[in-house]
């Protein structure tokens, strides 16, 4: 379905963003991937998604740095044309109360999860326009649409993912590119794990009793999203069938937004 097309996710070394890399390798699509990771595991990472019979280009863009972005953005482009699918996945969380909340996290989570997306967006949306077509999807969260205690930078973030979708949905309303935002609820990839850990060590429970506490508290099907379920979402947003799906904040959270 994606055959030709050039799809740039962000924070593709790990978790969400590598099931949404390897969906779209599997569509066709060329990608190019971002995110931290050693020389083994990024060739590792190339390797598979070559194997689907398509491009991958690497760039390790610091996504809290702007210059970084229009770097990536910028050899993207000069290695495929144009961006055609955008994803804004990479992101960081950080826990702590409002009062003890470091300043430097603060920044931090706003800067990767929210100002990023902005970043690659202003950069990657002219060629997308000139071509008349194009997929941008933001990956927030259901803490897009709702809160919880201790995740006031995430939350915020998030919050402002959505907000800066519908803006870019209605700026692109005439054209064929359409902007969405998914919102997953708990998927078990690293992001997660380390707070199934801290509170299995404040709480003193085994690590499957602490996966289970987290379950329970929010999400009704006791079952983690996946990330191929993620990845199978964004390839849909990207289908002509989802032409006109535009500034949509899909939640796909195991019923977590329904109560
Ligand atoms: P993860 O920790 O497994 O992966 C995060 C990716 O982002 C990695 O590739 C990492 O290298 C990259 N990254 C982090 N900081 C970066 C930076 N400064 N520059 C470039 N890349 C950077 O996390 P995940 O759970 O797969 O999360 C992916 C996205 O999904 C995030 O935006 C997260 O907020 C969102 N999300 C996750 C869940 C969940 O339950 N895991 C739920 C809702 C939303």
């Amino acid at each position: 379905m994606l055959k030709g097309k050039t799809a740039l996710v962000t924070g593709s070394t790990s978790g969400i963003g590598l099931g949404i890399a390897r969906a779209l390798a599997a569509e066709g699509a060329n990608v190019v991937f971002n995110g931290f990771g050693d020389a083994s595991l990024i060739a590792g990472i190339a390797r598979e998604l070559r194997e689907r019979g398509v491009q991958a280009l690497y760039h390790g863009a610091d996504m809290s740095k702007p210059a970084d972005i229009e770097d990536m953005i910028r050899a993207a482009e000069s290695a495929f044309g144009r961006i055609d699918v955008l994803v804004n996945n990479a992101g960081i969380q950080h826990v702590a109360p409002i009062e003890e909340f470091p300043v430097e996290r603060w920044d931090a989570v706003l800067a990767i999860n929210l100002s990023a997306a902005f970043h690659t967006i202003r950069l990657a949306l002219p060629k997308m326009k000139a071509a008349n077509w194009g997929r941008i999807i933001n990956v927030a969260s259901v803490h897009g649409l709702v809160a919880s205690v201790h995740k006031a930078a995430y939350v915020a973030a998030k919050h402002g993912l959505v907000g800066l979708t519908k803006v870019v949905a209605l700026e692109t309303a005439q054209t064929g590119v359409t902007c969405n935002a998914i919102c997953p609820g708990w998927v078990l990839t690293p992001l997660v794990q380390k707070q199934i850990d801290e509170r299995a060590a404040r709480e003193g429970l085994s690590a499957d009793a602490a996966r289970r506490a987290l379950l329970g508290e929010k999400q009704p099907s006791l079952s983690f999203v996946t990330p191929q379920q993620i990845g199978a979402l964004v390839v849909f947003l990207c289908s002509e069938a989802a032409a006109q799906v535009r500034g949509a904040a899909w939640n796909i959270d195991g019923g977590w937004y329904a109560q």
